[in-house]
């Protein structure tokens, strides 16, 4: 299952059943949203970053194992900032397959 969600984290907001565009979520409001279509995930990364409280982890193919590397965006500042803490978010969400 690509898309795991941490059920202590989510505060069932919806962001990543309205973001996901291979809409693999499935979701109710006031509960966790549930990971319905796992094998149409493209690995965008799209839950990981927009989730306001990093629950969303990707579980990539061991072919994919390339993150993208904080240092690869740029000194923290004002949007740099933000881009290394998204960037950041996404290298922690990557597990072992
Ligand atoms: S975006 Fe994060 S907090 Fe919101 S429903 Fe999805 S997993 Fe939960
Ligand atoms: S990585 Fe992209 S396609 Fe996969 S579940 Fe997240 S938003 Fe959807």
């Amino acid at each position: 299952m690509p898309a795991i969600i941490d059920q202590n984290l989510c505060h069932c907001c919806g962001t990543c059943y309205d973001i996901c565009p291979q809409d693999i979520f499935g979701f109710r409001a006031d509960e966790v949203p549930t990971v319905d279509y796992p094998d149409e995930c493209w690995y965008c990364g799209a839950c990981v970053i927009d989730c306001p409280v990093e629950a969303v982890r990707l579980r990539l193919p061991l072919q994919m194992h390339i993150v993208p590397s904080p240092a690869n965006h740029g000194e923290p500042g004002t949007d740099q900032a933000d881009a290394l803490r998204q960037a950041a978010a996404f290298s922690r969400s990557v597990t072992e397959p």
